[in-house]
């Protein structure tokens, strides 16, 4: 699988055609991953917000859609389903505010290399540029790091096009805003983002192997951003991934107990490390050593599935033993599991809302029927800690469970209710995690 537009693109409009700025997701019909078959009657791709306001006015139900790259149907509806790839790739950089406000459509990678050329970066980002701001944004999705909040933290302002077509500016300032960002596509749909960014920077990134697992906080306490994989058949870690600032020292030869990696990685065991960014220490731009994978390839395996918990930091190693008992049923069907960190946030739907967190992340074969009763089984494991799923992947925990979870869960159904009081944005997953009053 790879994430240039094929043949079966459905036909693209407006100034994006023209430009390799925006990738739209790779079937049409279908996300990323092949799993989620949209079951929306129209797709549509304005070239302008305007003409988007008018689309979003008249439609009964509507949806946006990123780059698809999400694993459930929370980008779904049965009424139209909307693009971005069709605006223009604006992007406008605010040095005095410390701020890039970019259309709401463009993939990270895109934002990156741009930002980058004017001497700026974003302070993280994902595993993978290849994924949209606004669908990023919309469910949380994070990077690591102990020290940085997921990529929605770094939004400073949203435009978005609401119920009515009306054209709604929020900041930081607003009351509402916290409620705002990590939105589930649910509010409206967002036309512009404004970021935060910090002067560019360099970084460098060391593999390291066999990291016993009492050593995990410490790995995550040394560098800038780090990730573990693992594929719960030892007792120890397989991978981590140091990503650290340039001037850094490198880690020491027997740093917590583990050696270095002698050549390029990826991941998942098998596939091959040219997709990913560049390791062994090599120096080179934020953007370009963050993310696991580069933009261009295909990230990750491609042929998977995905399911995400976030759980606080301070019962983390709790959870990561209660998944113990089901650890062969786990690597039964798993392709790599990666943990990371993720600050806490203020933002109401956030996974990492009030808490700092572990991210624990499955990447899973790409067959249904065998993972769904493992992804039961870890959710049951994970149930006493209180854990929040990535919005974006695969989860089936119980609804009651998941609004407990979240302390502004109310406040954002009173936010649903103003905002798309007539369920114009509604889909059947979020009926049944967010039903409406
Ligand atoms: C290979 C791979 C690696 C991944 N790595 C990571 C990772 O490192 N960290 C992580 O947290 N997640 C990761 N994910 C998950 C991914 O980041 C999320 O699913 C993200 O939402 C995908 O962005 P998208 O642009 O594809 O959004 P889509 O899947 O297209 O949409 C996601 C949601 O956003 C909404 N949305 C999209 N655009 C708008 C808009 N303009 N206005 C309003 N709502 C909108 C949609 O309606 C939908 O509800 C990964 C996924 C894949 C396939």
């Amino acid at each position: 699988m790879t994430d240039a537009p094929t043949a079966t693109d459905g036909p693209l409009t407006g100034a994006a055609r023209t430009t390799s700025a925006v990738t739209p997701y790779r079937h049409a019909g279908r996300n990323w991953a092949g799993n989620v078959r949209y079951a929306a009657r129209r797709r549509h791709e304005p070239s302008s917000v305007d003409e988007l306001r008018r689309l979003v006015a008249g439609s009964a139900r509507i949806r946006a859609v990123g780059t698809g790259h999400s694993f459930n149907r929370l980008g779904d509806t049965t009424g139209d389903l909307v693009s971005l790839s069709g605006l223009p790739p604006a992007i406008a950089l605010d040095p005095e505010r410390g701020t890039v406000t970019v259309a709401a459509g463009l993939r990270y990678g895109d934002v990156a290399t741009r930002l980058h050329a004017q001497g700026y970066a974003l302070a993280n980002l994902a595993s993978l540029p290849h994924i949209s701001v606004s669908g990023a944004v919309a469910t949380g999705t994070h990077g690591s790091g102990d020290a940085h909040g997921n990529l929605a933290t770094a939004v400073a302002a949203l435009e978005l096009v609401t119920a009515d077509g009306d054209l709604l500016t929020v900041d930081r300032a607003d009351d509402r805003f916290a409620g705002m960002v990590v939105n589930l596509g649910a509010l409206g749909v967002v036309s512009r983002v404004t970021l935060d960014v910090v002067p560019t920077f360099d970084v460098r990134q060391y593999v390291r192997l066999g990291l016993p697992r009492d050593a995990l906080d410490a790995a995550f306490a040394s560098a800038y951003s780090v990730s573990a994989f693992t594929d719960w058949r030892s007792a120890r870690v397989d991978q981590v991934w140091r990503k650290q600032r340039a001037d850094q020292l490198p880690p020491a030869a027997d740093w917590l107990g583990t050696t270095a990696a002698p050549a390029q990685r990826h991941p998942v065991p098998g596939m091959p490390a040219v997709n990913c960014t560049p390791q062994l220490g090599v120096a080179g731009p934020w953007h370009e050593r963050l993310p696991h994978f580069r933009l261009g390839f295909t990230p990750s395996s491609g042929d998977e599935l995905q399911s995400e918990y976030h759980v606080a930091r301070d019962v983390a190693a709790d959870a990561l033993a209660a998944l113990d008992a089901v650890a062969d049923r786990i690597a039964a069907v798993l392709q790599i599991c990666e943990l990371r960190t993720v600050a806490a946030d203020p933002l109401w739907l956030s996974p990492n809302h009030g808490r700092d967190s572990l991210a624990i992340h499955f990447t899973w074969i790409g067959d249904e029927a065998a993972v769904l009763p493992v992804v039961a089984a870890v959710e049951e494991r994970l149930a006493p800690f209180a854990p929040r799923p990535h919005w974006g992947k695969v989860f089936g925990l119980d609804p009651a469970a998941v609004a407990a979870a979240y302390p502004r869960y109310a406040d954002f159904l009173a936010l649903l209710a103003e905002l798309d009081p007539a369920g114009k944005f509604r889909t059947e997953l979020l009926d049944r995690y967010l039903p409406r009053r």
